[in-house]
């Protein structure tokens, strides 16, 4: 295991994220459809490369993971997962970036996922099965409810933290899909990244 290597990726919009691999995803049909994360920069080789030996390491010894992210991180709060999928397991990562004074914000689709840490955000769209949405529904609060929109969906089937107009390097529909009051200011280019308005924090 390479030890010596960066866990986080840098990017403009989140600054640090810890980017998974997209095996821990349980994606929805609209998901598969426009997901960001097999396009663009995410999805060259190495990218996928890294993210797979990243989970590895996350599996094989946490605390240290969440060390090295706390220290790559420098003050900076880290997007949990920028691609893929957290598994219910890596709530002990989450808990010694915490133990390690870091701070976290994230989405998830995982039902398991999010009942092993409710902080996150969930994300659904016009695609999520009918038990899902009622989990949603029954017992995530707005402020942690998130909706994927893509051209041609109706709005939120329920009140939502933060709307994504789909955006992606391959699907740049973000013009396409009307604006709505709770749209990601970020997708709409209205901040210059998520510091700077921290909704989903
Ligand atoms: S709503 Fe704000 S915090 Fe959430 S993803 Fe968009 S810019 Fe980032």
């Amino acid at each position: 295991m390479r030890w010596d290597m960066p866990i986080l990726s840098e990017n403009s919009k989140c600054a640090v994220s810890l980017d998974l691999p997209i095996i821990n995803c349980k994606p929805t049909k609209a998901c598969s459809e426009v997901c960001y994360a097999c396009q663009g920069r995410q999805f060259y080789r190495l990218a996928i490369v890294k993210s797979l030996a990243v989970n590895r390491l996350i599996a094989e010894d946490p605390e240290h993971v969440a060390r090295k992210m706390v220290d790559e991180a420098a003050g900076r709060t880290i997007r949990l997962a920028g691609s893929g999928e957290l598994l219910p397991q890596h709530a002990d990562l989450v808990k010694y970036i915490e133990k390690y004074g870091g701070s976290w914000w994230g989405f998830t689709r995982r039902v398991d996922t999010h009942k092993a840490m409710p902080r996150l955000m969930f994300s659904i769209d016009a695609t999520t099965p009918a038990s899902v949405l009622e989990y949603v529904r029954n017992d995530i609060p707005v402020s942690r409810r998130a909706y994927l929109r893509r051209p041609g969906d109706l709005p939120a089937p329920m009140k939502v933290a933060v709307t994504f107009p789909v955006h992606g390097a391959r699907t740049p529909y973000t013009e396409y899909v009307p604006s709505s009051e709770r749209d990601c200011p970020a997708v709409r280019h209205l901040v210059k990244g998520c510091w700077a308005c921290r909704r989903c924090y």
